[in-house]
């Protein structure tokens, strides 16, 4: 075991040899990695397997103690600016983190894991007084022992695939609408699947001014949990995953106030230049997020060879067919880890976060005193004045042909390691059997909880359309996309 460990670090010889990150970076994302390693020293897998079974008697359980625990280490501020009150950690760091957690449990890796997608939803939309906002209930939580958690709340009943692209977005069937009213906008509809959103403190929604147009009338805004005119469905009695629970959300003539408002048309003087924003917040969140989800995916591929190692110096498994086995997923787990670290170098390196990554920009934003960066440059970047010129700057800095590549890594990243931990998992229980004891439910759970990586971020059918879309489609005009037949 001692040696098949060692080997497998050995593996990261890519990490060294990538001369593109900034140095301290790699630091970063190690020290991440071993926080996600300490998090489940704490965490046992008898407590996994009792919070498994609490939300299988109750699908409204959550393990309340695990969310607060995190709040207090301050894991729900760590990777947010510093300019808006947070740690400040760099978004690639969260590479290492999800890796060690992804190897130990995927329900709890998405209590964290949701929350950072919700507000880089934020972030996208450059709005950063809300995020301000939104933080300094997040930072006075981790201080008092509470938590306050942040929830995205996209998917409707009848659009569900169709709400993560922007060419699929135009015939989305949508139900939540924001009307438009003195001072805000008034927001009734539904949101199903939603994580976490629980407990969660804050809500960040898509909502539309037109149904019928939807990809022409994008809103997105941030509404506190108990805001009038919201409630909770039931929570999903769902297949895996179960730490973090996944519910209904009912919006009921909710008033938005104009300043809760991170994005929507009346915020740009052209249409174009909404429409262009519109689709590069989609792009931009989703191709990080599906690279975050390629990454889990790996993580969890790490755990399963642990136990089909364990397992066979246990039993002395050593025919062929065993070796092949335990071969075939030590293949799947490189050829994850390869795709995810190339992803997320392709997605951080061209995407929004691409300033943060150059040698200057980090070290500007690592060493800067943190009183510059919160009260100079955090006061001005809460203005509309910044927002707006950090829009434009998105719109005119990165090229199609780039926009392009990282929507193609996200879904690629995405797909196949998500794919490959399927295989692994049923490879796995091949070679452990239903006698396996411990580890035979251990990766039943696994098997359950990887289902659900295969489908959120948009399903993987959807995602290899993308990537079909980004790589190949994108080449000729004459290439339909999303057409059954001509
Ligand atoms: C555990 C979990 C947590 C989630 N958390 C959140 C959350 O926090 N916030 C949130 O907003 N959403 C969340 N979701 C929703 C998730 O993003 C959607 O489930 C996902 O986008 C797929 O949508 P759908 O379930 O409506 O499936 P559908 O879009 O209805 O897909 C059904 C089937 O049709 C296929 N399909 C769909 N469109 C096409 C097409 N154009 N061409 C070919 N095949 C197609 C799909 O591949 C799939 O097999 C979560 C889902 C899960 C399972």
């Amino acid at each position: 075991m001692e040696f098949f460990h060692s080997k497998l670090n050995d593996l990261s010889l890519q990490q060294k040899a990538q001369g593109l990150l900034p140095e301290g970076l790699l630091e970063e994302i190690k020290a991440a990695g071993k926080l996600g390693t300490e998090i489940f020293k704490k965490i046992e897998r008898e407590q996994i397997q009792k919070i498994d079974l609490a939300v299988y008697k109750n699908s409204s359980y959550y393990a309340e103690e695990i969310v607060c625990d995190f709040s207090k280490l301050g894991l729900y501020s760590r990777w947010l600016p510093k300019m808006v009150g947070g740690g400040g950690g760099h978004p690639l760091a969260f590479y290492g983190l999800n890796l060690e957690m992804g190897a130990n449990c995927l329900g709890i890796s998405n209590l964290i894991g949701a929350h950072y997608v919700a507000l880089g939803l934020v972030s996208a939309t450059s709005s950063f007084s809300i995020l301000s906002r939104i933080t300094k209930d997040i930072i006075a939580a981790e201080k008092n022992g509470t938590h306050s958690t942040v929830s995205l709340a996209i998917t409707e009943p009848g659009a569900g695939s169709d709400m993560e692209e922007a060419e699929l977005l135009k015939k989305a069937k949508v139900c939540t609408l924001a009307k438009k009213t003195e001072g805000g906008y008034l927001v009734s509809g539904q949101k199903i699947f939603i994580s976490n959103s629980l407990f969660a403190k804050w809500y960040i929604v898509s909502a539309f001014e037109d149904l019928a147009l939807p990809a022409d009338s994008l809103v997105i805004f941030a509404v506190k949990a108990n805001a009038e005119g919201i409630s909770l469905g039931r929570s999903e009695a769902k297949l895996g995953q179960s730490a973090s629970p996944a519910n209904i959300v009912f919006f009921e003539n909710v008033f938005i106030p104009d300043i809760d408002i991170c994005f929507s048309r009346s915020q740009f003087k052209k249409d174009s230049e909404f429409k262009l924003n519109s689709e590069f917040l989609l792009n931009d969140l989703l191709s990080l997020s599906r690279a975050g989800v390629g990454c889990l995916a790996t993580g969890v591929q790490k755990r399963i060879l642990e136990i089909m190692i364990e397992v066979a110096e246990k039993n002395n498994l050593n025919f062929e067919w065993e070796q092949i086995q335990i071969a075939q997923v030590l293949q799947n787990f490189i050829v994850s880890k390869t795709i995810s670290w190339e992803g997320h170098i392709e997605c951080y390196s061209r995407g929004p976060y691409k300033d943060l990554q150059s040698p200057l920009g980090y070290s500007f934003f690592k060493y800067m005193p943190e009183v510059f960066l919160k009260f100079g440059l955090g006061t001005l970047l809460k203005t509309i004045g910044a927002r707006d010129s950090l829009r434009k700057k998105r719109r005119e800095s990165i090229s199609l042909a780039e926009e392009k590549m990282i929507f193609g890594w996200g879904a690629l990243t995405k797909s196949v390691c998500t794919d490959k931990a399927m295989e692994s998992v049923l490879l796995a229980l091949e070679l452990v059997g239903s006698d396996g004891g411990s580890s035979f439910w251990e990766l039943e759970k696994i098997l359950r909880d990887v289902k659900l990586l295969q489908i959120y971020e948009g399903t993987n059918e959807l995602n290899r359309l993308m990537i079909y879309k980004s790589f190949v489609g994108a080449a000729s005009s004459e290439r339909l996309l999303f057409k059954e037949s001509c």
